[in-house]
């Protein structure tokens, strides 16, 4: 072992070695992992070892797909066996939204290039897999890439494959401290001392004691979870084929061959948390002692499931830990504020994910970022409130319950909430106000006509589409209050502040006293923001963006950072209301002070707004006139109060998020994590229209330039009108012409002022042209749709400009 390395990977288990694999790979053979007894003797030794593709969340499918496909790589480049068995698998569907829901995904699978699953009869099913009951089974999906592996020799092959390309691992090594200098870290093992540039923490069931070695509170916990394997089953054994993995969902359980007999894993309801501040150090290879009371109901389902295991043994209980971040996605990515210190953990499906985490961290730390869009496992999808014990209780032990339980995309769950709540909360419950959650923070979805309102879960349109259809109506036809707590607001200030925005944005700065949407690119020219930007003429700028994106951005920020400049977030400090709809002038004359009259479209300024003093910009996402009026928190409920007050006369009504959605797809505005993402650049969403081509240097000039110098995208961002039933596209869907897939959908909603089915989506840029018949699956059922010209509602933006 040398006392320098570039990267040190703290942790051997399937994750540590993936990343070391990767690293290699790519090229940097200057790192080292260090594992404190052998490898895989975390949690990687006693998984069930499945894999399968499928995963409810399409970037996190895309990523299992990866790391399916690399596992017979390998295998081949370190010559060692990792007893795959690529048995296919089955995806059971037992009530009819679940098969509902099962014949929606396998478009979407389509679409991610997930493409060689089929849909099939129960009988067909139990064809595949005949130890199988098919009671209560309505339908099923199969995938050729599901099976199973050994899980040691997997994280051995990822090792040895990453030494054979130069990296080293040692085993025995613990990691005991941490010490951030100048230009890396000091690694303290009980061998000595490294000094590297980059470390990981790759420490699976110690992850939060590494992440506390650098000051670093991780939003991971480890879970208890079981599964037993059965003696020989005599179905089994007579077969001549290997039964399929195969994942009863609302029984709770997942089912793969093992020898001649089966193993059944069970996600228990009753969930039970283990060591939640990090393993003990002296924990090894040992399990917990089976719990069977708290697997009772799930164990009986599988036993119906799989009637001939009831006459033989059980040969093993595996009750052993893994861990869980509060959305079940892994945590990767370098950590906000720890220059050098990176994370690979939370991987909950190690064997499943492993490899795409491996891959897009050695990306990002080799190139800056990574080559797919990495959102939904970015550890700076989180801020400083998910470091709270109660909250990563409540919010892993709920993913984990509902690990095979139906989500609808209309559902609100409990847990770690309601958290952070804008002062007015309280008043706007009280007018009937049904709330959803961005980040912390609980935001307005839609005002309910009365209490006993009962929102209905459905992947199709609820009993909530006329409520939200009369609050589209108020926006475009009167005035309509949103509370706008649920955007981010950074204020930029400081001698060299306009310089250093001018290089951040790729759009030309707004003169003092006007705002104007700007985008930001990374050094790649791919999308990192779409943001707007303000300039209060008084030296101090704001940026505006998604609420949720609060520490991502920010992390982009101080990355970025240079002398004479602060970026302060005030999501702490600064929320709002905004006045939305053509009454909305009418209604804020009201109350400004001065003379608001002459604040045109996209202007702002500080203006006193009854008893407020307050920063006000004239502009809306939903199309409309309208102004955001921004205040301190304390003034939240004051700022209300006077508003409606103002407003009464012109029939002000207050509406709520759902209601900006259905407006803004009626003007084709797109949205971060729909129609924006990492991987998508300028030219193929349309944003190149807001860089400013003429101006200096920017981040990622050279690459927005070649994409405009050269060939074009090969698909472009368009809108759809969607001849739709009772259900609208929501994304990811599949868009069909001519039999043959030319792109895929990125939102959808209703347009209920419109009265139109609308969808944004990308497509091959030969087809994007408006009048094209095409077609889409809507909830797995496949609807004509054509392609119109951007923004079906004003598309002169006459109602905007006022
Ligand atoms: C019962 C069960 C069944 C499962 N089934 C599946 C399945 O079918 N498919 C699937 O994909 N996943 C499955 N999993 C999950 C899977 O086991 C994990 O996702 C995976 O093992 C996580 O790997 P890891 O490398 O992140 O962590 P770990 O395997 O925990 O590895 C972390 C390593 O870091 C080392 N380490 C920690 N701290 C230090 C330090 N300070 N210095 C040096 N070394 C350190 C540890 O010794 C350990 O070896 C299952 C888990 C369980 C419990």
């Amino acid at each position: 072992m040398k006392s320098q390395y570039r990267v040190v990977v703290i942790g051997g288990g399937v994750v540590g070695a993936s990343v070391l694999y990767h690293l290699a790979k790519f090229g940097w053979t200057d790192v080292v992992m260090l594992e404190r007894r052998r490898l895989a003797s975390g949690s990687s030794w006693h998984a069930a070892g499945g894999i399968h593709a499928l995963n409810a969340d399409p970037n996190m499918a895309a990523l299992q797909a990866y790391t399916i496909d690399l596992l017979s790589e390998i295998e081949k480049e370190s010559g060692q066996n990792i007893g795959l068995h690529m048995t296919g698998g089955l995806t059971l569907a037992g009530t009819p939204e679940r098969w509902e829901w099962l014949q929606a995904n396998y478009r979407i699978f389509q679409s991610i290039g997930i493409d060689d699953c089929e849909l099939l009869t129960p009988q067909e099913a139990q064809r595949r897999c005949p130890i199988m009951s098919t009671d209560g089974v309505l339908g099923a999906m199969w995938a050729d890439r599901e099976g199973y592996i050994d899980t040691t020799g997997t994280v051995q092959a990822y090792a040895t494959a990453a030494r054979k390309r130069g990296a080293e691992y040692y085993e025995d090594t613990k990691v005991e401290r941490l010490v951030q200098t100048a230009d890396g870290w000091q690694v303290v093992t009980d061998k000595g001392t490294i000094t590297c540039e980059h470390v990981v923490n790759a420490a699976g069931l110690w992850a939060k004691q590494v992440g506390r070695m650098a000051g670093v509170e991780l939003p991971v916990s480890p879970l208890k979870h079981h599964y037993l394997i059965t003696d020989t089953v005599p179905e089994v054994a007579a077969a001549d084929f290997e039964m399929p993995m195969t994942v009863d969902l609302e029984g709770f359980t997942y089912m793969r061959q093992d020898q001649k007999g089966i193993l059944v894993g069970i996600y228990e309801i009753n969930h039970e948390h283990w060591a939640m501040d990090g393993a003990p150090w002296n924990y090894g290879e040992e399990l917990f002692q089976e719990q069977l009371d708290r697997i009772e109901n799930e164990l009986m389902l599988g036993f119906a499931r799989y009637p001939s295991i009831q006459d033989v043994g059980i040969k093993t209980w595996v009750n052993g830990a893994f861990t869980f971040s509060p959305d079940g996605n892994p945590l990767v990515g370098p950590v906000p504020g720890k220059r050098g210190y990176w994370s690979a953990c939370a991987v909950m499906a190690g064997f499943l994910q492993g490899g795409g985490v491996g891959k897009t961290l050695a990306e990002w730390m080799i190139h800056g970022e990574p080559e797919a869009d990495a959102m939904s496992m970015d550890v700076a999808r989180y801020g400083d409130y998910a470091q709270n014990k109660r909250y990563i209780r409540e919010t892993t032990g709920q993913f984990y319950s509902r690990r095979f339980v139906m989500s609808y995309p209309n559902e609100q769950l409990p847990a770690g909430r309601p958290l952070k709540m804008a002062p007015a909360h309280d008043a706007m419950t009280a007018a009937g106000c049904r709330w959803g959650v961005s980040w912390d923070l609980e935001v307005p979805l839609y005002f309910a006509p009365s209490k006993d309102f009962v929102e209905n879960l459905t992947l199709k349109r609820s009993n909530a589409h006329p409520i939200v259809a009369e609050e589209c109506r108020v926006i475009r036809e009167g005035v309509g209050l949103l509370d706008i707590t649920g955007f981010s607001r950074f204020e930029v200030s400081g001698p060299n502040a306009e310089a250093w925005l001018d290089k951040l944005f790729a759009t030309k700065l707004p003169a003092p006293g006007r705002a104007r949407l700007a985008v930001m690119l990374s050094e790649t020219g791919r999308l990192k923001g779409d943001l707007t930007l303000l300039n209060w003429g008084d030296g101090t700028w704001w940026i505006m963006g998604s609420y949720y994106l609060r520490a991502w951005h920010m992390r982009w920020f101080n990355d970025h950072l240079e002398d004479g400049v602060s970026v302060r977030d005030l999501g702490e400090e600064i929320c709002g209301f905004g006045l939305v709809g053509p009454k909305s002038r009418v209604v804020i004359e009201k109350l400004a002070e001065q003379d608001i009259s002459g604040l045109k479209f996209m202007g702002c300024g500080t203006f006193d707004i009854g008893l407020v003093r307050a920063r006000v910009a004239r502009m809306s996402v939903t199309g409309e006139m309208g102004y955001e009026i921004n205040c301190r928190y304390g003034e939240h409920i004051a700022l209300r109060r006077m508003l409606l007050e103002a407003g009464a006369g012109e029939g002000i009504r207050e509406v709520g998020f759902n209601a900006l959605l259905s407006t803004r797809i009626e003007k084709s505005f797109g949205i971060w994590s729909a129609e924006f993402t990492q991987d998508r650049t300028p030219g193929m969403t349309a944003m190149d229209r807001w860089i400013a081509w003429d101006k200096g240097d920017f981040i990622g000039r050279d690459a927005a330039i070649a994409e405009r110098d050269g060939n074009g995208p090969a698909r472009v961002q368009v809108t759809l009108e969607v001849d739709a039933a009772d259900a609208d596209a929501s994304g990811y869907e599949p868009v069909w012409a001519d039999g043959k897939q030319i792109g895929f959908v990125t939102s959808g909603a209703y347009g209920h002022y419109t009265g139109k089915s609308l969808a944004m989506a990308l497509v091959d840029r030969e087809r994007a042209q408006p009048g094209t018949q095409v077609s889409v699956h809507v909830v797995g059922v496949e609807r004509p749709a054509k392609i119109i010209a951007p923004s079906p509602y004003d598309p002169e933006g006459k109602a905007m400009r006022g």
